[in-house]
């Protein structure tokens, strides 16, 4: 299915690094030092839509974290 299109802009390939370098890192609010790029979920915190890696978010939901903190 997959038809190879030869007429790639160097826009494109630009565009590819842009996403790149937008990897969505963990921002666990708590855990500060997390960066892992393995993201599991989004949670809303405080009004801010955050990344959470799979690490985390196991943390979080064995802890029972109040979401209502906000
Ligand atoms: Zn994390």
């Amino acid at each position: 299915m997959a038809k190879v299109k030869s007429k790639l802009s160097p826009k494109a390939s630009l565009s590819l690094d842009d996403v790149k370098s937008e990897m969505e890192r963990c921002l666990n609010p708590w855990n500060g030092g997390c960066e892992s790029t393995d993201i599991a979920i989004y949670i809303v915190y405080k009004g801010n839509k955050i990344p959470l890696c799979w690490k985390c978010w196991r943390k979080i939901s064995r802890k029972d974290f109040e979401w209502e903190a906000y």
